[in-house]
């Protein structure tokens, strides 16, 4: 008699476990949120950005450009009146030069490198279907 209810304890235990859903329940109604779901502000953004094909909604990626000079300056997209940047000053550098660029001038990093800050259009929502 302890056998059949162990045994239907079992049973009833491995039932459940085997009612997990392997497919994706996006926004569907009575299944598991998404971390979409859950996003506000500006995560939310950033993830519709990501899902309509801009895979950089904030500029935030490493980017290989070539040093710039006084008067062709390495040109830095914002949309507030100062951005933080990093330079790696030599390719075998393991410390990054972190500096604030300001609008309105070319800024020269230690290295002998220069930055302008340029003016960047805002992100604009996209609707999610
Ligand atoms: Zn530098």
């Amino acid at each position: 008699m302890a056998s059949l209810l162990c045994r239907a304890r079992v049973l009833a235990v491995a039932g459940r476990s085997l009612m997990v859903s392997s497919v994706r329940t996006m926004s569907k109604p009575g299944g598991i949120p998404l971390n979409v779901d859950h996003a506000t502000g500006m995560e939310k953004l950033e993830m519709d950005m990501k899902e309509a094909g801009l895979e950089d909604p904030f500029d935030l990626k490493v980017k290989n450009v070539v040093p710039g000079t006084r008067e062709s300056p390495t040109l830095v997209p914002s949309i507030f009146e100062k951005r933080m940047v990093g330079c790696v000053c030599e390719e075998e550098a393991t410390v990054v030069n972190w500096m604030w660029l300001e609008k309105g001038g070319v800024q020269r990093c230690e290295c002998g490198h220069f930055f302008q800050l340029t003016e960047a259009a805002p992100l604009q929502p996209v609707q999610r279907v």
